[in-house]
């Protein structure tokens, strides 16, 4: 009785009333397939190692001509069949007469192509992206293990560590130098798919300060007039050097050791290089450029790389269980020479790397390593701007933010 009382009350709005809220706007346009439609058959699979689209289509029971009718679509919708990756997966749906009624590809997380029919009925391929958004952040934390520990238990993703490692990891090695109490920073853009991280955008700025490294940072810069593009300390020096420090992924080290027992003899001594622990089959790259003056076994040292770098320094890759270079060939800095590997003398797969300057071992740290180029002296104060935007954007983003340190206090 009161509910078709206040029926007729919502009718007939008294003077004076608040208007009508009015109908909540349609949520964004997400597509779907057909859920129970009788008479319609589904089909689905996934690309796999070596398959073509049409393949995969045909191995999942889809007909020939249905396979045609998909292709032309996504063909129409601008879809690039070479970019197929193993893992993508579709779903096909025929109707009872066995036609294609509609289609779903799955690019990646974000992306998709679809066969619908439109309001008219009549089927048209299309690409859908899901509507991300973009959000700057302050990070700032204290390093209790490592970087990357302390990041994760932020909540941030693996690609966060790598972004900054690529920024900084000239000046430092992750694995080696960070000391319990270091401190880091950052201001990133984070792409967020809802509440959760998918992505990140550019690094603007990243900073750390610790016992052994001491203070090291990299402001964002992209000039077009003198091309300079890069990470730059506050001086205009580039944070990219002649030489990385880390020859391998830091997110797979699994341990690193300086000195230690000897694996094998079992006596103390001087290890003549730095051992990082990580998977067989890690990729190891060149920490700098320069040409490959040794490719192959090397006694207790097994599978084993050398590369000759300028100013008479060359470095050593050792215990590889594959090798992906020849004896003189030129190599860029950060390309892959091989994989890591228990090659020779090595109780379990790991890296054994040195740095040899004048064919004396040396420690990473005392080997010269001369920034690349520069930020030209005209271009100076473009560069002291930027950073002043970025400092400002940074502290009006702080506090407003996400900031782990300032929320344990
Ligand atoms: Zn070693």
């Amino acid at each position: 009785m009161t509910a078709i009382l206040l029926g007729v009350l919502a009718m007939v709005p008294p003077p004076g009333a608040r208007p009508i809220p009015k109908e909540p706007e349609p949520e964004a346009y997400v597509p779907a397939l057909p859920q129970d439609v009788p008479g319609l058959t589904e089909n689905g699979g996934e690309i796999r190692w070596g398959s073509t689209f049409r393949g995969a289509l045909l191995e999942s029971g889809i007909a020939g001509e249905v396979a045609d009718s998909i292709q032309r679509h996504l063909h129409d919708a601008e879809f690039d069949f070479t970019d197929c990756r193993p893992g993508q997966c579709f779903t096909a749906q025929t109707d009872s007469a066995g036609k294609l009624a509609a289609f779903r590809y799955g690019v990646d997380k974000l992306n998709s192509y679809w066969i619908l029919p439109d309001s008219a009925g009549i089927l048209k391929g299309f690409k859908y992206t899901i509507p991300t958004t973009r959000e700057l952040v302050s990070i700032e934390g204290k390093v209790e293990t490592s970087v990357y520990h302390s990041l994760l238990a932020y909540g941030e993703k693996p690609e966060l560590v790598v972004a900054y490692e690529e920024v900084l990891g000239y000046d430092m090695d992750f694995i080696f130098d960070p000391r319990k109490g270091d401190t880091f920073s950052m201001l990133v853009e984070r792409i967020m798919l809802g509440d959760e991280i998918i992505g990140y955008g550019k690094l603007l700025c990243a900073a750390y300060e610790g016992e052994i490294t001491g203070e090291v940072v990299g402001y964002w810069f992209d000039d077009t007039d003198t091309k300079s593009k890069g990470w730059f300390a506050p001086n205009g020096e580039n944070l990219q050097k002649a030489f990385k420090r880390a020859p391998l992924p830091i997110l797979k080290v699994t341990s690193g050791y300086g000195m230690r027992r000897h694996p094998i003899s079992g006596k103390v001594k001087m290890h003549t290089g730095i051992d990082y622990g990580a998977p067989t089959g890690t990729p190891v790259w060149a920490v700098g450029a320069g040409t490959v003056s040794y490719a192959g076994w090397r006694g207790g040292y097994g599978k084993t790389v050398e590369i000759r770098h300028s100013g008479s320094v060359k470095t050593r890759y050792a215990h590889l269980s594959a090798i992906a270079v020849k004896r003189g060939q030129a190599v860029r800095q950060h390309q892959t020479i091989g994989k890591v590997g228990s090659t020779g003398y090595a109780t379990g797969p790991h890296l054994h790397f040195e740095f040899l300057v004048n064919g004396k071992f040396t420690m990473p740290r005392r080997v010269k390593n001369p920034p690349l180029k520069r930020i030209p002296k005209d271009a100076m104060p473009r560069f002291e701007q930027a950073m002043h935007r970025i400092d400002s954007t940074w502290s009006a983003v702080k506090g407003a933010a996400y900031s782990p340190l300032a929320a344990n206090e």
